[in-house]
């Protein structure tokens, strides 16, 4: 099976609280392949978080099918978030909390054995292990977005998601992160990536889908993508 399949999804925001109603999603369908680097392009408003956020459990769905791992997350979001790692676009990270802590919470959260171990095992591959002690706010950028990497994989996710993954972060980061997310990939965690710039989308992913306004415009290869623009 795919590692995230999508058919005719559709969710549409009731209005609240003064805001309109938003139809955000318009019947899209898209296969995730396992062991992909997924890129999903699109712009502003385009509904990338909205998709992510279905695809975690977080939202529901209006109408359509949606299977992450083979879990429908309107049935178990509990299950579902044990198959999926979000990093956020948002730097979640409580600024007098040592990363060590951060991790340790999240692996309580998950429950997994050998936290101490795990914790560790983390801190070494994001190149944190040096600045474990120190509270988050004294660390770079850079750190904070890979601690926030770190806490998304402590559960060993299957498939993780990458929202904006480089917003705000500088040419070298990038790299670095882009490095990470490629070493992840090739130990066989299957990654999608929201973006809004082709040039990122290009350099990770096999495959690159353009969402607009709710809708699926382009959905290929990266480089049968590129042939065409
Ligand atoms: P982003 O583009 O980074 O996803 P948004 O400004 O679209 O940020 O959304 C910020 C928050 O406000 C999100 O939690 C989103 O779900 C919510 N939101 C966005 N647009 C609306 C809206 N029209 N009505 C109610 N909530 C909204
Ligand atoms: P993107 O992540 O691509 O920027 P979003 O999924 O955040 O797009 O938003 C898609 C559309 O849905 C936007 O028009 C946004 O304002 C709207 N939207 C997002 N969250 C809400 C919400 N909670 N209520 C109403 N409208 C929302």
């Amino acid at each position: 099976a795919a590692a995230i399949e999508i058919a005719g999804l559709e969710k549409v925001y009731s209005g609240s609280g003064g805001r309109a109603g938003k139809h955000a999603l318009k019947g899209v369908s898209l296969t995730i392949p396992r062991g992909s680097i997924f890129g999903l392009l699109g712009p502003n408003g385009a509904g990338k978080s909205t998709l992510i956020n279905i695809l975690a459990g977080l939202v529901r769905k209006s109408s359509g099918q949606v299977r992450v791992w083979d879990i429908d997350p309107d049935v178990a979001p509990r299950a579902v978030r044990a198959s999926i790692g979000v990093v956020p676009q948002e730097l979640t990270l409580d600024p007098y909390f040592p990363a060590r802590a951060a991790l340790e919470l999240q692996a309580g959260l998950f429950g997994i054995p050998k936290l101490a171990r795990r914790t560790d095992e983390l801190l070494a591959a994001l190149g944190l292990a040096d600045k474990a002690d120190a509270p988050a706010r004294s660390l770079s950028g850079g750190m904070r977005r890979r601690l926030m990497v770190a806490k998304a994989l402590v559960h060993h996710p299957p498939v993780l998601v990458l929202d904006e993954p480089t917003a705000g972060v500088d040419v070298a980061l990038r790299q670095q992160l882009w490095a990470y997310v490629q070493d992840l990939n090739r130990a066989g965690t299957t990654v999608l990536l929201t973006t809004h710039y082709l040039h990122e989308a290009e350099a990770l992913c096999d495959r690159i889908a353009v969402l607009a306004d709710g809708e699926i415009r382009a959905n290929d290869t990266t480089d049968a993508l590129l042939r065409r623009v």
